[in-house]
C-alpha cells in the first residue's frame, strides 16, 4: 500500500518551532517512503481557534517548502463525517449522555469511569456525549518508540466524544479523517503518544483500520517544559525560513546541508541523507550541532 502521512495542525496560533519539527518530521517520513504528504486544519474547536491562524500556518508550511499533496482538508467541514461516526457509535451502544461537570468529577482525579455519572440526568440542558471505556489494554509497537501499552479505563476513563456545546471531540475528528483520507502512517509529537490507545480503540470500535505510529520527541524549552501554542512561544519566520528549518532539521537528528540557500533545496538533501533509525528518540538527547 502507497505511504500516505498527514500534518494536522490546530488554529490555535502561529506555526511554533515544536510544530515545524512534527510538519518537517512527517514530511521527511513520507518522502523517504516515496509517499504523500497530505495537510489537514484541525479547526473543530472554535473557542479555541485564533482568526487567521489557519491561512498563517499553511502559508508558513509553504514557505518553508513543506507542499501538501492535494487539498487541504478542514475539518470545520466534515461535520457530517463526524456525526455518522457517533450515530454509529451510539446505536452500538458505545456512547451515553452525562451531565457530569468537572467539579463532580475532581473526587475521581477528574475521570469518569465505568459509564457511571456523578450528576444525574438533567434534561433542561443539553449533555455531553462520552465514550464507554473499557478495562482494557491496548498495546501497539511505535514506530520511534517502540512497544507501548495503555490502560484505557485507568489512564483516560470515559472520555468526551462530543461536549456539551455540540463540539467534537479531538480523538473522534482525527480517527475518521484519517481513515477517510487513507492515512497510512501518522508521524506527531510524543504530546499525543498517549491519545494513541483511545484512537485505536475508536478505529476498532468504527471498524476503521489502524495506522503505523511515530511520535517525536517533544522540543523543549531552555527550563525543560513543551513548546505549545498556548505557552509564550515564538512563532518562526516565514521570511526567513532557513535558519528554523535547519535547526528543526538537526533537532530530528539529520545531517543538515550547509550550501542550501532555499527551503526546497535544504529539504531535498535532507530527504536524500535521511535516515529513519537515526530519527532522534529523546527530548534528553543532545540534539547534533548545527
Ligand atoms: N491537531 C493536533 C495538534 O495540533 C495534532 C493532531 C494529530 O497529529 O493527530 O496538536
Amino acid at each position: 500500500m502507497r505511504y500516505r502521512g498527514r500534518f494536522a495542525p490546530s488554529p490555535t496560533g502561529a506555526l511554533h518551532f515544536g510544530s515545524l519539527v512534527a510538519a518537517v518530521g512527517s514530511w521527511l517520513v513520507a518522502r523517504h517512503a516515496g509517499g504523500d504528504w497530505l495537510l489537514r486544519v484541525e479547526d473543530i474547536d472554535p473557542p479555541r481557534e485564533v482568526p487567521g491562524a489557519a491561512g498563517g500556518i499553511l502559508a508558513t508550511l509553504d514557505a518553508f517548502g513543506l507542499h501538501g499533496d492535494g487539498p487541504v482538508v478542514y475539518q470545520s467541514q466534515r461535520q457530517a463525517l463526524y456525526e455518522a461516526a457517533f450515530e454509529r457509535l451510539r446505536e452500538a451502544g458505545q456512547v451515553f449522555p452525562c451531565w457530569c461537570s468537572r467539579a463532580d468529577l475532581a473526587p475521581y482525579g477528574g475521570l469518569h469511569r465505568d459509564g457511571h455519572c456523578i450528576a444525574p440526568p438533567d434534561p433542561s440542558r443539553p449533555p455531553a456525549w462520552r465514550l464507554r471505556s473499557p478495562d482494557e489494554t491496548v498495546r501497539w509497537n511505535d514506530d520511534l518508540q517502540g512497544p507501548q501499552e495503555e490502560n484505557l479505563r485507568e489512564v483516560a476513563g470515559d472520555v468526551v466524544i462530543r461536549r456539551v456545546e455540540g463540539l467534537w471531540a479531538y480523538q473522534l475528528a482525527c480517527v475518521v479523517d484519517d481513515a477517510d483520507q487513507g492515512i497510512t502512517h501518522v508521524v506527531r509529537g510524543a504530546d499525543l503518544l498517549d491519545s494513541t490507545a483511545r484512537q485505536i480503540h475508536l478505529q476498532r470500535l468504527l471498524d476503521l483500520p489502524t495506522p503505523g505510529y511515530l511520535h517525536l520527541p517533544l522540543v523543549l524549552d531552555a527550563e525543560g517544559r513543551k513548546l505549545s501554542k498556548s505557552a509564550a512561544s515564538l512563532p518562526v519566520d516565514p521570511a526567513d525560513p532557513l535558519p528554523a528549518l535547519r535547526q528543526a532539521l538537526a533537532w530530528l537528528g539529520v545531517a543538515v546541508d550547509r550550501g542550501a540557500t532555499m527551503p526546497d533545496g535544504l529539504l531535498a538533501t535532507a530527504q536524500e541523507a535521511f535516515k529513519p533509525a537515526a530519527l532522534r528518540r529523546s527530548s534528553l538527547t543532545p540534539a547534533p550541532a548545527l
